[in-house]
């Protein structure tokens, strides 16, 4: 009635319940033989009242029927809903099978289970499963009678229970991976319906995968194959407990685990408030270098705007801290102190939940997983590095996230974004005072006060980094992420002057106001930022190229290897990269020169703006490597606003117009065609010229196969995403090989 004639199964429900109710019975099995019957009748008419039309009869006919119905579900909205989630193609079509019915609920020699040949939780190899005796179908999951665990049956069935032990070892050994059983036991004989590959945890993923390969069941590559790398993720940090009943308000987009916390609407009280002790989520309209600090001391951050490459979501990845952003449905009042979804409000205080798999704002606290990596997780990934031609490096701007890194298996830096070391404490005031000075001499003394904590900074990273290459990028800071923001000046010099508050104050704020409003971009990140602050403040480069090579200095001199990479972002024309890397030489051998230290070298750019890889290989005489940095060449490459898309993304994806966020997962078909473009005109200029990607989608596994496919010889990512990409590019060489295989074999 319900899946083949479409009628409402709540109104079979509500019959049943009302003739259970008529009898007394507490369970559908206490009805007797005529409320079964007088329940039919009234099945029948509700069928005949529903569908105009009277049941059908004949078996044959039903038959039919339910066939059609399972091919019709193809077309159900979940049916397709989870095609899309998986990617898997709408041409495949499903298959009915027909096989005879038996039936568990006959009697107390009768009954039906349901049992997963490991622990699908675990891992753990121990027959898993459960059973109810005199019972049928949904009856174990449905959850109204507790059904037994499977000891129980080799007490009460012996027989039949080392029949099933013996069926049970046997499907796994067949299909060789952990199964799924639905049974039936009728009158005593035991009956197998079906038997599918069994869901499990990422845990219990790895863990049967390298237990079956030292049962000698499948390979070490048939392991790395099995399991999903976005799964991994939920390895290094939590997650909300599925079985948590969670009241979500709001959806925005989400990464990284899972957060618990009380709201708070500053980074002050973010801080203030861990320090007692308390957990927090930071909500902010968006996230600016000022709010690094109370990011830090939050469990999570959910913000208003933004994308996935935002500084929110960016800074929080790098953390390894859940995040969602662009969550344009709430309302901020910090003021006030609530934010609100509709009609629902938030208070500072109120504790939420944050989902960054499902990019889920939850209200209320919800109970989370805390992951345990394990001896098989190391050595799973130890698996990967064999099998895999790719290399990983980590996007690391501080010593702290470089351990980090290793920790995880990096094999070097491939971004250590220079801007985000000064958003380290007490920094900030010299980077404005270095973005606002009006002339060079002004420039130069706050650069002064910079250096030492750069060198200091570079210092450390090298030594972690014990020789492994470190790409640090010169500087790149969106004006807008670094300067007060224009609105606010304005408003507290309004209220100064209309206070007539302190005329020093308002004199200062006076200056500080003409400077922001002379450097007010309309489209900051197309503005002066990367190569082009440079070209028109050089000493900007030169400070930090000194730092970096006298840091490299002096780690050589304490007898540790070091492989800076100088990286010159944004770079758009041959001229730009040119003049750059000569003031990058000059600068790197007069410290070495000075020092009386040699260390080796290479600098290179960033391919990030479309004409870049169109001119790959003018840039190549420039270069040594190219580092894509596909968060702004997917912005510019679309036309879409890193920091603006959240608004109207979501919509793309939901109306079909694009795959997926493209900011996630790398455009193939258009981004995509720049980075071969990109990568086929600089090494026909240089051969050996080094290629990685930086941007968000070195983490993304997708990506990752795709960047394998092109031939870049690394990708980089956030610490916490190394372990995902370092069995990403295992598994896409595996895929690889495998294809290569079977072409080989077909043109045999
Ligand atoms: C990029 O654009 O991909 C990149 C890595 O640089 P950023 O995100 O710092 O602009
Ligand atoms: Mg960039």
């Amino acid at each position: 009635g319900d899946v083949v004639l479409g009628v409402d199964r709540l109104k079979f429900e509500t019959l049943l319940e009302r003739q259970k109710a008529l009898h007394g019975a507490r369970l559908d099995t206490d009805l007797g033989a005529s409320a079964l019957r007088e329940l039919v009748r009234q099945y029948k008419a509700l069928v005949l009242k529903e569908t105009g039309k009277p049941f059908p009869e004949a078996p044959l006919q039903q038959l039919r029927m339910a066939i059609d119905a399972v091919f019709n579900s193809w077309y159900g909205q979940r049916a397709v809903e989870y095609r899309k989630i998986y990617g898997i193609p709408h041409t495949w079509g499903t298959a009915a099978n027909v096989q005879a019915m038996v039936f568990g609920n006959t009697g107390d020699r009768s009954g039906t289970g349901v049992a997963f040949t490991r622990d699908p939780a675990t891992g753990e190899r121990r027959f898993y499963a459960e059973y109810l005796l005199n019972a049928q179908g949904e009856d174990v999951v449905a959850g109204i009678r507790t059904p037994h665990p499977i000891a129980k049956l080799k007490q009460q069935m012996p027989k039949v229970y080392r029949e099933l032990e013996r069926i049970y070892k046997k499907l796994e050994r067949h299909f060789r991976d952990m199964q799924d059983i639905e049974f039936t036991i009728q009158d005593g004989t035991l009956y197998l319906l079906q038997t599918r590959t069994g869901k499990r945890t990422a845990r219990a993923a790895i863990r049967i995968a390298v237990d079956m390969v030292r049962e000698g069941l499948i390979t070490k590559q048939e392991a790395l194959l099995r399991v999903d790398p976005s799964q991994i993720d939920q390895l290094l940090h939590p997650m909300i407990d599925p079985k948590a009943k969670a009241q979500v308000i709001a959806k925005g987009l989400g990464s990284t685990g899972a957060a618990v916390g009380k709201v708070v609407f500053s980074p002050e009280r973010a801080e203030e408030w861990s320090r007692r002790g308390e957990k927090v989520i930071l909500v902010r309209h968006e996230t600016s270098p000022e709010d690094v600090g109370g990011m830090h001391a939050s469990e999570g951050i959910l913000t208003a705007t933004g994308g996935l490459t935002s500084h929110a979501a960016v800074v929080a990845r790098g953390m390894g801290k859940c995040s969602v952003v662009g969550c344009g449905e709430i309302r901020i009042r910090e003021q006030e102190g609530f934010f609100s979804v509709g009609d629902l409000v938030v208070r500072e205080g109120n504790p939420i939940a944050l989902n960054g798999n499902t990019g889920e704002v939850i209200l209320g606290a919800v109970h989370l997983i805390k992951p345990e990596p394990d001896a098989d997780f190391l050595t799973f990934l130890r698996w990967a590095d064999t099998a895999r031609t790719l290399g990983v490096r980590a996007n690391a701007d501080t010593p702290a996230d470089a351990a980090q890194a290793v920790k995880f298996g990096a094999e070097g830096i491939g971004l250590c974004r220079t801007e985000h070391m000064f958003f380290g404490e007490g920094r900030i005031p010299h980077v404005r005072a270095m973005i606002l000075a009006r002339d060079e001499g002004a420039r130069r003394k706050a650069l002064e006060q910079l250096l030492p904590m750069q060198r200091e900074d570079f210092l450390k990273i090298f030594q972690v980094m014990n020789g492994r290459p470190v790409t640090i990028r010169l500087l790149d800071p969106p004006l807008h992420e670094f300067l007060p923001k224009y609105h606010e000046v304005l408003q507290d010099l309004t209220r100064l002057r209309l206070t007539r508050g302190d005329p020093d104050a308002i004199r200062e704020l006076e200056t500080l106001f003409q400077r922001i409003s002379e450097l007010h971009e309309f489209n900051p990140m197309l503005g002066h930022r990367g190569c082009r602050l440079g070209i028109t403040f050089p000493e900007i480069y030169e400070m930090q190229v000194q730092a970096i090579f006298e840091a490299a200095c002096a780690c050589k001199r304490q007898g540790k290897r070091v492989l800076p990479e100088v990286m010159i972002p944004l770079t758009g024309t041959r001229q730009e990269l040119a003049d750059l890397r000569a003031l990058s030489v000059r600068t790197a051998e007069e410290v070495m020169r000075r020092e009386r230290v040699r260390v080796r070298y290479l600098i290179g750019t960033m391919i990030e703006v479309p004409r870049a890889a169109l001119v790959a290989d003018q840039l190549a005489e420039e270069s040594a490597f190219f580092s894509f940095g596909t968060n702004d060449l997917t912005q510019m490459t679309f036309g879409y606003s890193r920091d603006d898309a959240g608004k109207f993304l979501p919509r793309y994806v939901e109306k079909g117009i694009l795959p997926g966020d493209p900011f996630a997962s790398i455009d193939a078909e258009g981004v995509g065609q720049l980075v071969q473009m990109a990568k086929e005109r600089g090494r026909k200029v240089r051969p050996d010229l080094k290629l990685g990607v930086c941007g968000e989608h070195g983490g993304d596994p997708r990506s990752i196969a795709f960047f394998h496919q092109v031939g870049l010889n690394y990708v980089s990512c956030s610490p916490y995403s190394i372990p995902v990409a370092r069995l990403a590019a295992a598994q896409a060489r595996l895929k690889e090989v495998k294809s290569q295989k079977s072409g080989v074999k077909s043109q045999e």
